[in-house]
């Protein structure tokens, strides 16, 4: 997941970004407003944190600007002031949530993981992570440009993965996404589908996608 931190308080913004990275994020920051919406025009960004005062370009006119242009990235604004006036305005021009300064990091780590989870139902058709391809609609999968045939549920479990990748995912919850299983439901044959998916999509290739998290789940994710 990308995002992009548009933020001129150079203290805010180092601190964002590394406790974003830590948490398995993609990220890049902007100064200004400019440069800000600059970026997210052609940066492909899942979510932006954008803060309401900025030189140049408040966060106001960026957000406005965004939304003019069709771009749906997700929009957590920031702001110091609580005033039930800016939350109205924020949302009426096309924010996605809202976070008064001071906050947590573990509130805005909490509001970003709900954003994009939301931000999942209008899904991506073509999702590619390092030289894996995958066309949901199509339902076309390609590693390093070699066709790899999977069954429907492979598929489904695959592009669950990579629409979260960085994200330990437990077996309860691939087994909920993937089969509508519940919690009491054996979660083993999650561990099925994985070795199979591996065997296909991870085992004929050097970079591994799928890690194992011991006693948690999986997790897709690379080095490079
Ligand atoms: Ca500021």
């Amino acid at each position: 997941m990308r995002i992009l931190i548009i933020e001129d308080e150079e203290k805010t913004a180092a601190f964002l970004s590394k406790g974003l990275k830590e948490n398995g994020f993609s990220v890049n920051a902007a100064k200004n407003g400019v440069d800000g919406l600059n970026a997210l025009e052609f940066g492909n960004y899942d979510l932006v944190i954008l803060d309401v005062m900025l030189p140049l370009l408040d966060g106001w006119s960026v957000l406005a600007a965004l939304r003019s242009k069709d771009i749906q990235t997700r929009v957590l604004l920031l702001t110091a002031r609580d005033e039930v006036d800016d939350r109205v305005k924020g949302l009426e021009l096309g924010a996605d949530d809202y976070l008064v300064k001071p906050f947590a990091f573990s509130e805005l780590l909490a509001r970003i993981r709900t954003l994009l989870r939301r931000g999942a139902v209008v899904e991506q058709q073509i999702l590619k992570c390092a030289d894996l391809e995958i066309d949901t609609v199509k339902h076309r999968v390609t590693r390093s440009g070699k066709r790899i045939d999977l069954t429907p549920k492979e598929l489904q479990l695959l592009a669950l993965m990579a629409r979260r990748q960085g994200e330990v995912l437990s077996r309860t919850v691939i087994a909920e996404q993937v089969w509508d299983m519940n919690f009491d439901s054996d979660t083993n044959v999650v561990d099925v589908a994985i070795r199979r998916l591996r065997n296909k999509v991870d085992d004929p290739f050097e970079v591994k996608l799928i890690r194992t998290v011991r006693g948690v789940g999986y997790v897709f994710e690379w080095n490079e």
